[in-house]
C-alpha cells in the first residue's frame, strides 16, 4: 500500500496511470493578454482553449499543475445533464433561462467527448453509458420522472428494473434505476492534461506553480498578481472552483468545499470482470450523499463517496468506501486496495452551478456540484464567448448575483450540519 502522506491522500490511481503533464513553467515578469484565467481545471482549460480557437489570447495561472484540483482527482464519470428538474431550474433562474440551462445540460457529455475526439486526447475515454441505481422506492419514483422528462426532450433514457440493474452492475444492491446512453468514463487527470496540451497547441500560455495572489485595477484593465510576475488583461475568469481562497473573498463564501474520497482496488481477475460492471458504465447513485463507482482501464474497481472533514488521514479514512465494496460485491471483500485519495467538491447551497460577474470584466464559474466532468467541459465555449463580449444574459448558465452563505465563517459547522441533513434525507426518503 503506498504511503498516505499528502493532504489529498494518494498517490491517486489517476496520478499513477496518467499521461505525462505538459511543461507549464511558472510566470516570470509582466505579460499582457486579452484574458487571464485563474485555475487550470476543466473550466479554465476548456475556456482558454475555446478562446484561443476564436483568436483571443489567454493566459492561465495555476497554483499547482493542470488538473491538480478536482479535475485530476474525480471519478472520471462523464454524466450528461443537470441534476435538477426543469421546473426547479425555472424556479431558480426564471422560465427562459431555466429551460435554456436544462437544454444545455442535455448536450454536455457530447461536448466533452467531442473535445476529446477533436484534439485526440489520450484519456481512456469510453462512451459506455451512465446508470443511476436507486436503493429506495421513492428514488425509483424520482428516476421514473427523470426518464419521462428526458424522453419528452427526445433522449433515449430508460428505466432498468431490479434484474436488469443487477446484470449491469453485477450486484443486487439496488432496486433498479435508470440509464442514459450518452455518458461514459475518462481517466480524469489524463483528460485535464490533454486539455492543457490542446490549449498550449492552440497558443494559450499556461503557467503552473503560479498562484494568483491579488487582483487589482490597471487603468481600464485588471492586473492579476503572482509571486513571480503579473498578467494585465481586459477580462478575467476565476475558475478556482472549490479551491477558491482569499483571492476574491466573497467568492469562496458562496460555496462549501466538501471532501469526497475514492479507493481503487487491484485489477480484478478475468473471472470477476466477466460479472462486475461487464459493460464498464459510469455509476452514481441517487443518494444526496452521492456514492459512485466504475472500472478503470486495467480493471480496477474505483469506488467513491463522502469523506471526512479536513481530508484523508491515512487508510483508516476510507471506511465508507471499504463498506461499499463489501456491500456491493461481497465476493470482492478481500480484494486488495491499491490507492486511496480525496478531493474537494464545490457545493452551492441550492446545488446549482453558478456564473457570477464579480466586477465589470471579472467572471467566475463555480459549483458544478460533483457533475463537472461534462458540465465544466461544455461551459468552456459559452464562457469564452462571454469573455469575448457576448452578453452574459445569453449564457446557457445565466449570470447570477453572488450570494455569500450566511455565517460562512462557521464553515465546518455548515458542512457537518449539511452532511447530517443529507444523510437524514437519504434515510427518510
Ligand atoms: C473526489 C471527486 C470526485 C468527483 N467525481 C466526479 C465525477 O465522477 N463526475 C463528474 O462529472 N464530476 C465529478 N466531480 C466534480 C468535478 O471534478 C468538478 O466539478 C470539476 O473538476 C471542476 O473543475 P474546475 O475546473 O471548475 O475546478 P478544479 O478542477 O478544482 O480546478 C480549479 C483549479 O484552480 C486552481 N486555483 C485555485 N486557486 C488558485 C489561485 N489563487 N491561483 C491559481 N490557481 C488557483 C486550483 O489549483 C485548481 O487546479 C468530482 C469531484 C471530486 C473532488
Amino acid at each position: 500500500m503506498p504511503p498516505v502522506s499528502w493532504r489529498g491522500g494518494g498517490p491517486s490511481l489517476w496520478q499513477a496511470t496518467a499521461e505525462p503533464s505538459p511543461h507549464c513553467p511558472p510566470l516570470a515578469g509582466e505579460v499582457e493578454s486579452a484574458v487571464a484565467i485563474v485555475g487550470a481545471g476543466y473550466t479554465g482549460l476548456s475556456t482558454a482553449l475555446a478562446l484561443a480557437e476564436g483568436g483571443v489570447a489567454a493566459v492561465v495561472l495555476e497554483t499547482g499543475e493542470p488538473g491538480g484540483g478536482a479535475s485530476g482527482r474525480n471519478g472520471g464519470q462523464v454524466i450528461p445533464g443537470i441534476r435538477h428538474f426543469p421546473d426547479e431550474l425555472e424556479a431558480a433562474f426564471g422560465r427562459e433561462a431555466g429551460r435554456r440551462l436544462y437544454e444545455f445540460g442535455l448536450g454536455t457529455a457530447d461536448a466533452a467527448f467531442a473535445l476529446i475526439e477533436r484534439h485526440g486526447i489520450r484519456c481512456d475515454a469510453g462512451r459506455t453509458g451512465w446508470v443511476q441505481p436507486a436503493d429506495k422506492p421513492s428514488s425509483m419514483d424520482a428516476s421514473r420522472r427523470r426518464v419521462e422528462q428526458w424522453r419528452r426532450m427526445g433522449h433515449p433514457a430508460r428505466m432498468l428494473d431490479r434484474d436488469e440493474m443487477a446484470h449491469v452492475l453485477g450486484s443486487r444492491a439496488y432496486l433498479g434505476g435508470w440509464t442514459l446512453p450518452g455518458g461514459g468514463t475518462v481517466q480524469p487527470l489524463s483528460y485535464a492534461r490533454g486539455l492543457a496540451r490542446a490549449a498550449l497547441a492552440a497558443g494559450v500560455r499556461i503557467h503552473g506553480g503560479t498562484p494568483a495572489i491579488g487582483i487589482e485595477p490597471a487603468g481600464e484593465r485588471w492586473r492579476v498578481v503572482t509571486p513571480g510576475g503579473s498578467v494585465v488583461a481586459g477580462r478575467i475568469l476565476l475558475a478556482t472552483n472549490a479551491l477558491a481562497d482569499g483571492l476574491w473573498p466573497p467568492l469562496s463564501r458562496g460555496l462549501l468545499p466538501v471532501w469526497s474520497f475514492q479507493v481503487a482496488t487491484s485489477p480484478l481477475s478475468p473471472h470477476d470482470l466477466a460479472r462486475v460492471l461487464p459493460g464498464r458504465p459510469a455509476v452514481s447513485d441517487t443518494r444526496e450523499v452521492l456514492r459512485y463507482f466504475r472500472l478503470d482501464r486495467d480493471g480496477r474497481l474505483v469506488i467513491g463517496g463522502k469523506g471526512r472533514l479536513g481530508g484523508p488521514r491515512g487508510m483508516g479514512s476510507f471506511g465508507l468506501q471499504r463498506r461499499m465494496l463489501r456491500r456491493l460485491y461481497p465476493g470482492l471483500a478481500d480484494q486488495p486496495i491499491e490507492h486511496g485519495w480525496g478531493g474537494q467538491v464545490a457545493i452551492t447551497l441550492d446545488r446549482l452551478p453558478r456564473v457570477h460577474e464579480l466586477a465589470p470584466g471579472v467572471l467566475a464559474s463555480i459549483g458544478c456540484n460533483g457533475k463537472g466532468v461534462a458540465l465544466c467541459s461544455a461551459l468552456g465555449r459559452p464562457l469564452a464567448e462571454a469573455l469575448s463580449g457576448r452578453p452574459l444574459a445569453e449564457l446557457p448558465l445565466a449570470a447570477a448575483p453572488l450570494r455569500p452563505i450566511p455565517l460562512h465563517g462557521l464553515r465546518p459547522f455548515h458542512i457537518a450540519a449539511g452532511s447530517a441533513w443529507m444523510k437524514v434525507k437519504d434515510w427518510l426518503a
